[in-house]
């Protein structure tokens, strides 16, 4: 074995309490090495790790199954294997691939190691370098194929319709039909939202009364197509909170979804035609309201480093990326709040909490409206199962993350759960549905918008 940053008699030694040497549980070995030398795992990121273990309850993961390599300590491991020439194995890619990157280790971690780039770097070089068997590969290829592109995203929302509003949504429940097809068919058609149709929204909206800012708005590809009523109420809030909204048609994907996965490429080409999109707009901010999609533009300046056209660029526009509730907080109220008498339960999506850190801001806008009484979920931290499109990749554990999500959203006896990520939305409600309950759900804006309409709870009894 060679000698490695942690100190060799640790690596050999170590079962961190499992019984079970890591090395043990890696299946048999692909040829090469893991990694090749385009941003492998850092070396010096992997050394920060103490192995201390405090990140390992707060892993959704280690929870469901209780594996060290399927932790934050035991992947970081197997990235350090990989650093240290170890070839790439099956067994090692998929407890990568497990990894729903929640970001939860981050916040637990008390010594600061930056899993988010480790887990980050890993992945494109998986994509790049591993053969994936050719049903995870076609079903992936498929994903990249839709998700990413808005219009595409919205050719869908047709069939949709009419296959939730013709009866047939209801018969194939009954019939059994996709539970026969498998879990992923029926995790596709259990997370699909009920579709509302909603106009674009303008080029541009100007502020009520004095201007503050000049906004630029990310649509985003599925809060586009599928929730194009929280973009609404998010021009809404803005323009009612003194800033022009700039919302250029046919802006594409900011590429969030690319890079979680490891798509490095292709979210290089996302985020450059992004820029290109807004840079010369005029923005003081760029304002995103879905989580997953802020924490990728936040780290834009990281992404388009080596690219000399784009690297100031991208940390400039970066530098003006902020969740709506993050700007709406830093610009603080104008817009008269009107009585919400709601109890609202809300959740942190982690790309929001864990990865960007906005946690108080939303609860203080939440707080600021009159009447509305805010309940906390238990086990707040621990992710739903969403995770971008590990809910689709792996269906079964992500039903379990979403089962316990929805128990507990549903013990806190709140008329509405609120927070500010598609992605959680479809995954909790899906979780509900399985479970035979409903519960109504908004994004934040939604929240703001109907407490500034002065629309009164019925805005969220349909
Ligand atoms: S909490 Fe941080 S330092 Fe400790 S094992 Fe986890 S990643 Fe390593
Ligand atoms: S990102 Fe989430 S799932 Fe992945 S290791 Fe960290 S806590 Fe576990």
């Amino acid at each position: 074995m060679p000698d490695d940053l942690w100190g060799r008699r640790l690596m050999v030694d170590a079962t961190w309490g499992t019984g079970e040497p890591l090395r043990d549980v890696l299946g048999p070995v692909a040829d090469g090495r893991a990694f090749d030398d385009d941003h492998p795992p850092r070396a010096d990121l992997i050394a920060d790790c103490v192995h201390c273990g405090f990140c390992l309850p707060a892993c959704p993961t280690y929870v469901l199954w209780g594996a060290e390599a399927d932790s934050p300590r035991g992947r970081i491991y197997l990235m350090n294997e990989g650093v240290n020439g170890e070839p790439l194995s099956g067994s090692m890619v998929e407890h990568f691939d497990k990894c729903l990157g929640c970001m939860s280790c981050v916040t637990a971690c008390p010594s600061g190691v930056q899993y988010d780039r480790l887990i980050e770097d890993t992945r494109a070089q998986v994509e790049r370098r591993f053969t994936r068997d050719p049903g995870d590969a076609l079903l992936r290829r498929a994903i990249f194929a839709v998700f990413p592109y808005p219009r595409r995203l919205r050719l869908l929302r047709g069939p949709l319709r009419a296959y939730q509003k013709s009866g047939l949504q209801g018969w194939v429940a009954r019939s059994g039909l996709l539970a026969r097809l498998g879990p992923t068919l029926t995790t596709l058609e259990s997370l699909a939202p009920r579709l509302r149709k909603v106009p674009p929204p303008p080029r541009r909206v100007a502020a009520r009364g004095t201007r503050r800012a000049v906004v630029g708005m990310l649509t985003g590809c599925v809060q586009g197509a599928f929730f194009p009523e929280v973009n609404s109420a998010t021009v809404r809030i803005l323009a009612a909170e003194g800033c022009d909204v700039v919302i250029p048609p046919g802006q594409g994907c900011c590429g969030a979804l690319s890079v979680h996965n490891g798509r490095r490429d292709e979210a290089l080409g996302f985020a450059r035609r992004l820029i290109d999109t807004f840079e010369h707009t005029g923005l003081d901010y760029f304002v995103v309201n879905a989580a997953g999609c802020g924490s990728s533009l936040k780290e834009y300046g990281q992404l388009l480093a080596d690219d000399p056209s784009y690297a100031e660029r991208a940390t400039a526009f970066a530098a003006k990326v902020r969740d709506l509730a993050e700007l709406l907080d830093e610009l603080g109220p104008v817009a008269p709040r009107h009585p919400l008498p709601l109890t609202v339960a809300y959740h942190d999506a982690c790309h929001l909490g864990h990865a960007q850190g906005i946690r108080a801001q939303p609860r203080a806008l939440l707080r600021g409206i009159p009447e509305l009484q805010l309940r906390e979920i238990a086990d707040a931290d621990l992710c739903c199962g969403s995770a971008g499109i590990w809910n689709i990749l792996n269906p079964v554990p992500a039903a379990e993350l979403g089962d316990r999500k929805a128990a507990n959203v549903l013990a806190t006896g709140a008329d509405l759960l609120v927070t500010a990520n598609p992605g959680c939305m479809m995954q909790v409600a899906a979780a509900l549905n399985r479970n035979g309950t409903t519960m109504a759900m908004a994004h934040t804006a939604q929240v703001l918008d109907a407490s500034i309409r002065n629309l009164g709870p019925k805005a969220f009894s349909d």
